[in-house]
């Protein structure tokens, strides 16, 4: 079985964004593997596990996407590919989609392809079912488990807000999943050093054999959330009936009630 697993770099999620000028900063944080993508990545390696077959890690993204691409591999990914091209700034999803897309095609296709639910940086969640629909595949979504999965067919729950749902779904199909699958695994020490010696070949959005998309959706103004005041006063009181009593009075007096 031949498995994608696309993964993104974003900032740490401690980090705190700011906005200046319009612009978008994350200070100095630290860049990780998206945490969602860890999931994705344990999925793949588990469905290869019961499978056979290899994972190939897809990023897209600066340099710095390789820090990503290196957890991966030393999670237990074969390979991996980074799409890097300076003119993808200001690429938005779907502009991002079709370079997945068309890389998974020059890639030679696959059986599945795994996502993460979603990137912590941008929270669009629209990524895997826009490479589905790009592939012309079936998207199954929030899957919390692969219930089965057979050469031509899977079977999996999805995590909805109200309970599970049990989908089918012919291969090849693309999949994001969500952290209810399990625990991913830490890279193992024979991984890190495997995937500290890996060469990752390096394309260019030509090289997928596409024109560079440009953006549909652009962010004409950007801002920092409008600053609220904050007060806070501590009720003091000889014991707690007293306190709730003030509490009780106060929240009357606000018209919080
Ligand atoms: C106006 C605008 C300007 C933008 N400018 C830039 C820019 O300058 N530079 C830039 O890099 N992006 C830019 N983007 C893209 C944006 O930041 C998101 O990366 C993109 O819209 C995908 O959404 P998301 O990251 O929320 O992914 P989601 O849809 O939330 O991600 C779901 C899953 O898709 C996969 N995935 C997402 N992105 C990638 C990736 N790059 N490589 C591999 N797998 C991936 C991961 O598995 C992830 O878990 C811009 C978007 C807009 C709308």
């Amino acid at each position: 079985m031949k498995i994608i697993v696309c993964v993104k770099q974003v900032p740490d999620s401690a980090a705190a964004m700011s906005v200046e000028d319009g612009k978008i900063s994350w200070g100095d944080a630290p860049l990780v593997i998206n945490p969602w993508d860890e999931y994705a990545v344990e999925a793949a390696l588990r469905l290869t596990e019961a499978q056979g077959g290899d994972v190939i890690a897809l990023s897209l993204g600066d340099e710095n996407a390789k820090e990503a691409i290196k957890h991966a591999l030393a999670m237990g990914c074969s390979e991996a590919i980074l799409v890097n091209d300076p003119a993808m700034a200001g690429a938005d999803t779907q502009a991002v989609a079709r370079v997945l897309a068309a890389a998974i095609q020059k890639i030679g296709g696959a059986d599945i392809v795994v996502f993460g639910k979603q990137a912590i940086d941008s929270d669009v969640g629209a990524t895997p079912s826009m490479v589905a629909r790009l592939l012309g595949w079936p998207a199954v979504t929030l899957v919390s488990e692969i219930v089965e999965c057979t050469q031509s067919e899977i079977k999996a729950s999805r995590a909805m807000e109200e309970g599970r749902q049990q989908v089918a779904a012919e291969l090849p199909v693309v999949l994001s999943i969500v952290k209810d699958y399990g625990e991913p695994r830490y890279p193992s020490f024979m991984g890190i050093r495997k995937a500290a010696r890996a060469s990752v070949p390096e394309w260019t959005v030509a090289d997928t054999g596409i024109d560079l998309p440009s953006a549909v959706v652009t962010w004409p103004n950007v801002m920092a959330p409008p600053e609220r005041e904050v007060t806070n006063e501590i009720i003091e009181g000889s014991n707690p009936e007293e306190i709730a009593a003030k509490l009780a009075d106060k929240i009357m007096e606000e018209k919080v009630l």
